[in-house]
């Protein structure tokens, strides 16, 4: 389906037209009819579907037809990277439209809140916010929330995951009761069914199917020791200088700075990125790896979620996800749109059930591949656990825990 099919405004058809957009992507194609509609949506749509333009094209029709003069959006985001992405995504759809956005986020600079002030001050069509940025502000009141009447959440999922229910039951109730409501989340667990039902009214179901990766993902695993994770990964890089765009998982911060010194001692140059870096640093490390400046680079799952970088060759995860979402979520950073990529997951002996439990939600064996040569053998794969079960005790009873 086309854009005009759909019957957006001719200024947005120009953005579209500017950025490249041809056609509405399926998530576009059921949501943006029901927003223009006045429905509330909840979507279920993971990074790489277009999910942002999906909220943001209906909204940015809403905002010129309606002639708003004040703030009239508002878009909550679980993490800074997410809502300067998104900030981005608007000033190019909303080149023609003349609409305007100020993303707020917390650890910026010391002159942030000034500027934030003024800007808000002076009226702005869209707010984009991580939730105790926002909460600071609306205690400051120095955001206009009377005149509200789009709430946007992208990532609720993850909002919950980072422990922001709260407060975003907080914000709701410094707005109107008259909005309409869109909420986007990559998985649908009961906890946003009823976050959505606190929220939303009689919403709109959208949804993309969420747990298979994209075709276009070569997926390899390797089963190893952890002695040799380091040396396989450095082999692999140094194997494919046609790779410009590397990107590597690990699930702490202190493996992150690990990663990238062990490298650099193999002769590979890598940059960090996690959340121990201040945020100019960390924008700064970003924007040198999209622009292809930075070849690899280690990373926490703060950036797995959200952030668009075009043309990774191949995602490794040097350890395996916690949470077989994540696993998806991070390998969906190659292979974007029809492109194709390559996602290597290293699995030591402790993490075989947690991948097992990937393959199971993927409904997908991952090919296991053999360490080349010189780096000996590693570990059994075991399709199985082999925990043996516990015989049933039928005399065993079980008591509630008082209080
Ligand atoms: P998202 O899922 O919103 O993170 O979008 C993923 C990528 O798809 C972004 O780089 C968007 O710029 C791009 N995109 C979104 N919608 C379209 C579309 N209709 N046609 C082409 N690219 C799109």
């Amino acid at each position: 389906m086309t854009f005009e099919e759909i019957g957006l405004r001719e200024e947005i058809l120009e953005g579209l037209d500017a950025m490249g957009f041809e056609k509405a992507t399926p998530i576009q194609e059921q949501a943006i009819p029901e927003v223009l509609k006045g429905r509330d949506i909840i979507g279920c749509a993971q990074t790489g579907t277009g999910k942002t333009a999906a909220f943001i094209l209906p909204t940015l029709n809403k905002i010129l037809e309606k002639g708003y003069t004040n703030t009239s959006t508002l878009i909550i985001v679980p993490t800074r990277e997410l809502a300067l992405q998104i900030d981005m995504q608007v000033q190019g759809l909303a080149y023609f439209t003349g609409a305007t956005s100020i993303c707020l986020y917390g650890g910026g600079k010391k002159g942030d809140l000034v500027r934030d002030k003024k800007a808000l001050s002076q009226g702005v069509d869209i707010i984009i916010a991580t939730p105790g940025k926002l909460i600071s502000h609306l205690i400051m009141n120095t955001i206009n929330t009377a005149t509200i009447e789009n709430l946007i959440f992208d990532e609720a999922d993850r909002m919950l995951d980072m422990g922001f229910y709260e407060d975003i039951c907080r914000v709701i109730t410094f707005l109107p009761a008259k909005r309409q409501n869109l909420m986007f989340s990559a998985t649908m667990p009961p906890k946003i069914r009823t976050l959505a039902k606190r929220i939303l009214t009689d919403p709109v179901e959208v949804s993309i199917e969420i747990s298979k990766p994209s075709e276009g993902v070569d997926q390899q695993a390797f089963v190893v020791y952890d002695a040799q994770k380091t040396p396989l990964i450095s082999q692999v890089i140094k194997d494919k200088p046609e790779y410009n765009s590397i990107l590597i998982f690990t699930s702490t911060k202190r493996k992150v700075n690990e990663i990238v010194k062990t490298l650099s001692k193999n002769g590979v140059a890598a940059k960090g990125i996690s959340s121990d870096l201040e945020q100019a640093e960390r924008e700064e490390v970003l924007m040198d790896f999209t622009t292809k400046k930075t070849r690899v680079l280690v990373a926490t799952d703060v950036i797995s979620r959200g952030i668009d970088i075009k043309d990774i060759n191949l995602v490794i995860n040097y350890d395996v996800p916690k949470n077989p979402a994540d696993y998806v979520h991070r390998i969906g950073r190659t292979a974007r749109a029809s492109t194709t990529g390559v996602a290597m997951t290293l699995i030591n002996q402790d993490d075989m059930h947690k991948f097992r439990g990937i393959e199971k939600l993927i409904d997908k064996e991952v090919p296991k591949y053999p360490l080349p040569g010189d780096l000996g053998d590693g570990p059994e794969w075991k399709a199985k656990s082999d925990f043996k079960k516990k015989p049933f005790n039928k005399k065993k009873k079980f008591y509630k825990k008082k209080g």
